[in-house]
């Protein structure tokens, strides 16, 4: 794994596979799995394996991750069956909604209602 990872974070567990996850993508950088409480039909969720709390904490060093989080979504949400578009939604800190603080992008999608999104 590469970058720094936080022994407490569910999301490097996740990450690092100490729990379980429904995997859907992986590459060197980033794991995809689906959200355990979906807000909508389809409702995934893109990690970066490195710990970085939120986008306040990024840097510079991220700007390829960031790129390839945003343009992996597409993909994702078509190979997940949104034929009509998708939502992506990043919450950062606790004035963000932000609940899990280990840097994740929401692809949602799918037929309405949503809920909460
Ligand atoms: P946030 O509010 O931080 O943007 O979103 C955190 C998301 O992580 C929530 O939508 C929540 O349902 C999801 N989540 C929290 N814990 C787990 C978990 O253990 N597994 C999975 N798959 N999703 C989780
Ligand atoms: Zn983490």
């Amino acid at each position: 794994m590469r970058g720094r990872m936080d022994p407490n974070c569910i999301f490097c567990k996740i990450v690092s596979g100490q729990l379980p996850s429904k995997k859907l993508y992986e590459d060197d950088d980033l794991i995809v799995f689906n959200d355990i409480h979906p807000k909508a039909p389809i409702h995934l969720l893109v990690v970066p394996k490195e710990h970085i709390e939120s986008l306040i904490t990024a840097g510079p060093q991220h700007q390829a991750l960031a790129g390839k989080m945003l343009l992996l979504a597409p993909r994702l949400a078509r190979e997940q069956g949104a034929t009509d578009g998708f939502r992506v939604v990043i919450n950062n800190g606790p004035g963000g909604g932000q609940e899990v603080f280990h840097l994740h992008m929401h692809v949602v999608a799918g037929p309405r209602p949503w809920k909460g999104f």
